[in-house]
């Protein structure tokens, strides 16, 4: 029965006898990210009831948006579920990079020093802090921006970030996730370790995690381990799939207050800002996000086990411990790229029949490829795929809504190598 219904999607019985070897090897796996999930569902369900969340959470709010109860419980539900004293979750806040613009414009005034000890942030953020020169970046507003490369094996410099913090250091950014790079991601005990050690040189350096792909990937979250600031966007774990829009950000009072007014304006902060009727998605995403989070996680351990038992090189590997739900494997041939990112789109729910062709891309160097059939538009938490195509080719794999949907995201990727002769099976 199983063969057969894999067979209608063109799937061959090597790959599926391929797939039953790597998923009985990926058992214990499974059971320790359910495990996971199960204590994360929990901790979401506590948060609600103890807010004491219900139906009148749902109602729409227009206009200004006062005394939007919905939203209020909202940021309280969130808040705990990070161990944080305030959050401000908000559809008005577009993007993960908007979220990230937000804390560090509330924070940073001229003259102030950003510290990035980990290195170079994600690609959007370069425009942000003016890295790359930009119209309107923190460095044309006059704040300064050190950056601290990792050592070798990925390990933070403590002696440089040592040197590089003084009195005028305002601000950390800490980024969990590797992004389009292939370091590893940091754990949950490295950001404790890299925050504390901060904390120990300047005990004023604000500590902002970017914690796109992270949540629920763990039982702790930053805010938890000394971080006074975290963020995220909505349409990745936290907003389960189904929020349509939106970004977080949780921490320290003060600090939300301030982001608060630079969202909004100075004596408005989080008083105003409709939710426009996306509350129900809001709290049903948040409420799904745990096994949603943890079967994109399955879905990578298992795309992982498979392209290391075909030869690849793969970040994080099949045996690794991971922090975030994100995949990259090196495939070393542009050919093998493409067919990749065309078989994952071939599995989508949505616009399934449509070919990705690689495109310039707005602040890549070079051409970017993308697959992602997806209910929500640009929703990473959704199975899909994408890689800038340049040397060593490296794919970088993440999401599915459910853990069946991202193994036949897999298969399909494998079977399209496959039949276009890139790989040996
Ligand atoms: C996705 C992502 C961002 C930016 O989020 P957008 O919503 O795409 O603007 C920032 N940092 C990391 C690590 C990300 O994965």
């Amino acid at each position: 029965m199983f063969s057969q219904i894999y067979r209608e999607f063109g799937i061959s019985d090597k790959i599926l006898e391929l797939s039953n070897y790597v998923e009985d090897r990926a058992r214990s796996k499974f059971d320790y990210y359910d495990n996971i999930a199960n204590y994360n569902q929990l901790k979401v369900l506590k948060a609600m009831q103890e807010n004491k969340v219900d139906t009148g959470c749902f109602n729409q709010t227009t206009g200004y948006g006062y005394n939007d109860y919905g939203r209020d419980t909202l940021e309280n539900v969130y808040a705990d579920v990070f161990e944080a004293e305030s959050a401000l979750v908000r559809v008005q806040i577009v993007s993960g990079t908007h979220a990230l613009y937000l804390a560090m414009s509330g924070i940073l005034d001229a003259g102030d020093e950003l510290l990035s000890p980990a290195g170079a942030p994600y690609d959007t953020l370069e425009a942000v802090i003016g890295i790359r020169k930009t119209r309107g970046s923190l460095i044309e507003k006059g704040v300064k921006y050190k950056q601290i490369e990792l050592l070798e094996n990925d390990e933070f410099d403590y002696e440089k970030i040592k040197n590089s913090i003084n009195s005028n250091t305002k601000m950390a950014t800490i980024q969990r996730s590797k992004g389009y790079t292939t370091r590893k991601s940091f754990t949950i005990d490295q950001i404790k370790e890299l925050i504390k050690f901060i904390k120990s040189i300047n005990p004023n350096v604000i500590c902002m995690v970017d914690n796109c792909y992270g949540e629920f990937v763990d039982i702790v979250e930053p805010t938890q381990v000394g971080a006074d600031l975290v963020v995220g966007s909505l349409i990745k774990n936290p907003g389960g799939g189904l929020a349509a829009s939106g970004g977080y950000i949780v921490g320290k009072k003060d600090c939300i207050e301030r982001i608060a007014d630079r969202l909004t304006a100075p004596g408005l902060g989080k008083e105003v800002g409709a939710s426009l009727g996306q509350n129900p998605l809001l709290y049903q995403g948040l409420f799904n996000s745990p096994i949603v989070t943890v079967s994109a996680v399955k879905g990578a351990i298992f795309l992982s086990g498979m392209f290391e038992k075909l030869g690849f090189f793969c970040e994080p590997g099949f045996d690794a411990a991971r922090s975030d739900i994100i995949q990259a494997i090196t495939l070393n041939s542009e050919d093998r790229l493409i067919n990749f990112c065309q078989g994952i789109q071939s599995a989508a729910p949505v616009d399934s029949y449509v070919t990705p062709v690689a495109e310039d891309m707005p602040g890549y160097d070079a051409k970017v490829i993308m697959a992602a059939g997806t209910f929500i538009q640009g929703a990473s938490i959704e199975l899909s795929a994408d890689a800038p195509l340049k040397e060593p080719y490296n794919v970088f794999f993440q999401g599915g809504l459910s853990y069946p949907h991202a193994k036949v995201g897999a298969m399909l990727a494998i079977q399209r190598l496959l039949d276009k002769g890139l790989i040996n099976l």
